[in-house]
């Protein structure tokens, strides 16, 4: 099936609190691209390309690097995904955000022309609906306690408390919200790069008595070593975002344990393929894996969700609730129900344009 149109359209969501910031920035609204390819017989897919400056990817670069790389993919064969993708590659170095959405929308084609959900294209799935974990802003103890309750009285049984390298402020944080929310709520942090190696390990120490499940990207992403040294000296799962910026980085951060679990995100590894292949060496190294945050349309949520209901060792709650707090999503057809995301019903990713037929 030949692909026929090669479409973008800049997406622009309102945050619910224009306030929401964490250690890298602050910003009302959260940017992306929804790409659409069509193919002569009828069908489209579509691919979300996330703005997310922190990750390297701003919207205007998207722009030059979706209509850079539209000429590898117009033209061809849909069914050739393999070979699109390392055309892709030879074309332009990076720009994995833009590679992610034409992956996506790549696969959801051919899900749609075999009539199977997404996840069908990766073993089919191992479950059904997988717990998703939100995400407290950067605010007062009290604040993120409030909204922490908020969460918890929505059926939310994990959450992430974001801090940013304040000891003695981001203790009092997780004090707060766990004695808040009780024993039956799962917490983790993330630092988002924000420690050094040193007060890393002293915050951790001290957050362990109130029951920290995960630590995510303690310091710096190109100290790889101080990264190896928090893993070794806290009691917490110290898990790499930034720093597992791709397979290479993922291979090496395995290969010599610096973590003890990586976040996976689709736009970041450049699309559901390499998703797949960095799980899988997650996997031969014994590495913890899930998926991370998904910010932007019910589009990459979905995304992410047949990549978790795929993936055997997926063994806690994934991040892919947050467009809960985001409003003018052009996406439909996904809610978080009772803290759970289900897998939805239908060829495909099962998300659909607002309005589209179901
Ligand atoms: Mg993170």
């Amino acid at each position: 099936m030949k692909i026929v149109a090669f479409d973008t359209q800049v997406s622009v969501m309102r945050k619910d609190d224009p306030t929401w910031k964490f250690a890298l920035g602050a910003s009302p609204i959260i940017e992306g691209h929804i790409l659409r390819i069509a193919t002569d017989d009828g069908l489209e897919g579509f691919g979300y390309a996330s703005t997310t400056a922190h990750m390297g990817s701003l919207t205007g670069a998207l722009d030059a690097e979706l209509e850079h790389l539209k000429s590898s993919v117009l033209g061809r064969d849909a069914d050739e995904i393999e070979s699109i993708l390392t055309g892709l590659d030879r074309a332009m170095r990076g720009a994995p955000q833009a590679k992610a959405a034409i992956d996506c929308a790549l696969h959801e084609l051919k899900a749609k022309r075999l009539g199977i959900p997404l996840c069908g294209l990766f073993g089919g799935k191992v479950r059904d609906r997988v717990p998703i974990l939100r995400i407290l802003a950067i605010k007062t103890p009290a604040e993120m306690a409030a909204q922490a309750r908020k969460l918890v009285d929505a059926g939310y049984a994990y959450l992430k408390i974001k801090v940013h390298g304040d000891v003695a402020e981001d203790v009092a944080r997780v004090a707060a919200i766990r004695a808040e929310v009780g024993e039956g709520v799962h917490l983790t942090i993330d630092a988002n790069q924000s420690y050094t190696p040193k007060d890393a390990i002293t915050a951790l120490n001290a957050m362990a008595k109130h029951v920290i499940d995960l630590a995510e990207q303690p310091v710096p992403v190109e100290d790889f070593a101080g990264l190896a040294l928090v893993t070794r000296n806290v009691p917490i799962v110290i898990e790499a975002d930034e720093a597992a910026g791709s397979i290479h980085e993922i291979y090496r951060l395995v290969t010599e344990r610096a973590v003890d679990a990586v976040s996976l995100k689709i736009p970041k590894l450049g699309g559901l393929r390499n998703t797949l292949a960095a799980a899988r060496v997650c996997e031969a190294g014994e590495i913890k894996y899930r998926m991370g945050a998904a910010v932007g349309s019910r589009l990459l949520a979905a995304h992410g969700l047949h990549m978790a209901c795929a993936l055997p060792r997926v063994d806690y709650a994934c991040e892919l609730g947050e467009f809960a707090r985001l409003m003018d999503d052009p996406f439909e057809g996904l809610e978080v129900k009772n803290g759970f995301l289900e897998l939805p019903a239908g060829a495909g990713s099962g998300v659909r344009p607002i309005g589209a037929k179901a």
